[in-house]
C-alpha cells in the first residue's frame, strides 16, 4: 500500500504537546466547576444542620462528577486523539468509583440530617421522603443503579463477566443521569436559586449531554452513511490470524492516523450487536482501510468467515498511538505478538531514523513479518525479531529489560518510544524504559485493553 497518511511530527505537533495541552484545558474545566458549585455551595447558607450541609455538598460535587464522566466517555475527536481512549475510560472508571462514594454520601447524610429534624428513624425518613418528595424516588432510583453499575465494574466482576453483558448493563447509567437530572431540577434549591445558578446547571448538562450525542451517535452516523463501509476482502496471514480489507465512499477524507483504532461492527445476522476494538494494521491510504485480528475468543475467530461485502459499522478512529505525539527526531517502535498491528502502521509512515523490536514466542508467530521486513529496509529502519518463551531471558536479562534494550538500542533516551502488545509485556517495557531514565512524554503504549 501507498503511504499517504500524516507524517511525523509537525512542527506544530511539536509545539503544542497535545496531550499536555489536553490535560490542562481539562484541569482547567474541572477547577472552574468545582470554584463555580462552591460558591453555589456557599450561596446556598448554612442554616441547616451539619448532616443536610455534607448531604447537600457531596450532592452537587456528585452531579458536576457526573457530567464530568459523561465528558469524558463521549468520544469527541479533538480530546480522544490527544489524551487517548485507553487514559479516558481510566479516568471515567475512577471517577465513576468517586461518584459511586459521593452519591452514596450524599443519601445518607442528607437523609440522617433530615431524620434528624423531624424526629423519624432514618429509615421511615426515607420512606417518607421518597413518597411524598417530588423527585426523591428518582434519586433512590438512580442510586440503585449507579452501585450496580458499580458492582458489575469492579475488577472481579469484569472478570467473570463477558464484555457485552458489562457493557450492557453499564448502558443503564444513561438512565440513572436522566433520573438524577430530574431529581436535582425538582430538589436541588441551589441550581434553581438564581438566573445564575439555573443557567450554570443547564449549560454543564447541555454540554455534558450533547458531547454524548455528538461523539457517540451523530458522528459515527455521520462517518458511517458517509463511507459506506464494506468487507473487499479477508486474506488469512495464518492459523489464527486474519486480515480484513475494508473499502469505502470518500475515505480520504476519514481523519485517521496510523495507530488508531476504530470499533468494528460487521453487519451480519449473528455478529451485527458485537462492536470489536481493532487497530489499523496498515496506515490508512485513503482507498481501504485494513485490520489484522488474532482469535482470542469466538467474536474474533469468526472475522475468518466474513464474506467480502458485508456490511461495516465503524466508530472511530479514536486513540492517541500516533505520530502527533512525536516528540523527537528518531523512534523505537516495540512490538508484542498481535500488537504489531498500530505499530506495522506506524512504520509505514514514520518519519527519521526507526528501530523496531518485534518480541514473539517463536518466528512462526510473527504475524506480518514480510511486511515489516520490506517496510524497514525500504525505510532503512532496523529490525529486531526477539524469540523465546514468555519469560526469556540471555546473559543480560529479560529480552526487554534495560540492559536489552540498551544494547539494541543505545540511543533510546534520545528517542521517542512507542510500546504496543499484551499487557503483561507492555508493563514490562516501561518499567525497562523508565530504568533506562527515557523521560515521560517520550514513551507512548497502547495496551489492547481499556481501563482495568
Ligand atoms: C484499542 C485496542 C486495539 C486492539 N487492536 C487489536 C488488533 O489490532 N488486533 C487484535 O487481534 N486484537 C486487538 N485488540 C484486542 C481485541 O479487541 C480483542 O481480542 C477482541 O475484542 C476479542 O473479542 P472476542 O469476541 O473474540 O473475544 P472475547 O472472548 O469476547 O474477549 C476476549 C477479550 O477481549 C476483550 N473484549 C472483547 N470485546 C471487547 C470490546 N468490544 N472492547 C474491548 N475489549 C473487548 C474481553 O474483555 C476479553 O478480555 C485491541 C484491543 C483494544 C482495546
Amino acid at each position: 500500500m501507498t503511504t499517504t497518511g500524516t507524517p511525523g511530527p509537525s512542527p506544530d505537533d511539536l509545539a503544542a504537546r497535545p496531550r499536555a495541552a489536553a490535560a490542562v484545558l481539562l484541569g482547567t474545566v474541572v477547577a472552574a466547576n468545582v470554584v463555580v458549585v462552591w460558591m453555589l455551595f456557599v450561596r446556598g447558607g448554612f442554616a441547616a444542620n451539619a448532616l443536610i450541609l455534607v448531604g447537600r455538598f457531596t450532592g452537587l460535587y456528585a452531579a458536576v462528577v457526573m457530567a464530568l464522566q459523561l465528558l469524558l466517555v463521549a468520544r469527541l475527536p479533538w480530546l480522544d486523539r490527544r489524551v487517548g481512549t485507553d487514559r479516558l475510560t481510566s479516568w471515567h472508571r475512577w471517577t465513576g468509583f468517586a461518584l459511586l462514594w459521593l452519591l452514596l454520601a450524599h443519601a445518607v447524610f442528607t437523609t440522617l440530617g433530615l431524620a434528624q429534624d423531624s424526629e423519624l428513624d432514618p429509615v421511615s425518613e426515607l420512606v417518607h421522603l421518597a413518597t411524598t418528595v417530588e423527585g426523591v424516588l428518582r434519586a433512590v432510583v438512580a442510586l440503585l443503579l449507579v452501585l450496580v453499575v458499580g458492582a458489575v465494574s469492579a475488577r472481579a466482576a469484569r472478570r467473570r463477566l463477558a464484555y457485552e453483558t458489562w457493557h450492557f448493563v453499564h448502558l443503564y447509567t444513561y438512565v440513572a443521569v436522566v433520573l438524577a437530572f430530574a431529581h436535582q431540577v425538582a430538589v436541588g434549591t441551589s441550581l434553581t436559586a438564581s438566573p445564575f445558578a439555573r443557567g450554570y446547571w443547564w449549560t454543564l448538562w447541555g454540554v455534558a449531554l450533547g458531547a454524548v450525542l455528538l461523539g457517540r451517535v451523530l458522528l459515527p452516523l455521520y462517518r458511517n452513511l458517509r463511507h459506506g463501509l464494506r468487507v473487499e476482502a479477508v486474506v488469512p496471514e495464518s492459523d489464527d490470524v486474519v486480515s480484513v480489507y475494508v473499502t469505502g465512499a470518500r475515505l480520504d477524507e476519514l481523519p485517521a492516523r496510523a495507530g488508531q483504532f476504530f470499533l468494528w461492527r460487521f453487519l451480519t445476522r449473528d455478529r451485527w450487536w458485537q462492536a470489536n476494538p481493532y487497530s489499523l494494521s496498515a496506515a490508512p491510504d485513503g482507498r481501504r482501510l485494513r485490520l489484522t485480528v488474532k482469535a482470542a475468543g469466538a467474536g474474533s475467530a469468526g472475522l475468518r468467515h466474513l464474506r467480502p461485502g458485508t456490511r461495516v459499522f465503524a466508530e472511530g478512529p479514536y486513540g492517541a498511538f500516533t505520530s502527533l505525539h512525536r516528540t523527537k527526531p528518531d523512534v523505537l517502535l516495540v512490538a508484542g505478538g498481535v500488537g504489531v498491528t498500530p505499530v506495522r502502521a506506524l512504520l509505514e509512515e514514520a518519519v527519521g531514523h526507526v528501530v523496531v523490536v518485534y518480541r514473539v514466542r517463536a518466528h512462526s508467530d510473527a504475524v506480518l513479518l514480510d511486511e515489516l521486513q520490506r517496510l524497514a529496509h525500504a525505510r532503512g529502519a532496523v529490525l529486531h525479531v526477539l524469540t523465546g518463551p514468555r519469560a526469556g531471558e540471555d546473559h543480560r536479562g529479560p529480552l526487554l529489560g534495560p540492559a536489552n534494550l540498551a544494547a539494541l538500542v543505545p540511543d533510546v533516551r534520545q528517542r521517542d518510544v512507542f510500546v504496543c502488545g499484551p499487557p503483561g509485556m507492555t508493563t514490562a517495557v516501561l518499567a525497562s524504559l523508565r530504568e533506562l531514565g527515557v523521560p515521560r512524554d517520550q514513551v507512548h503504549f497502547e495496551r489492547f485493553s481499556f481501563a482495568s
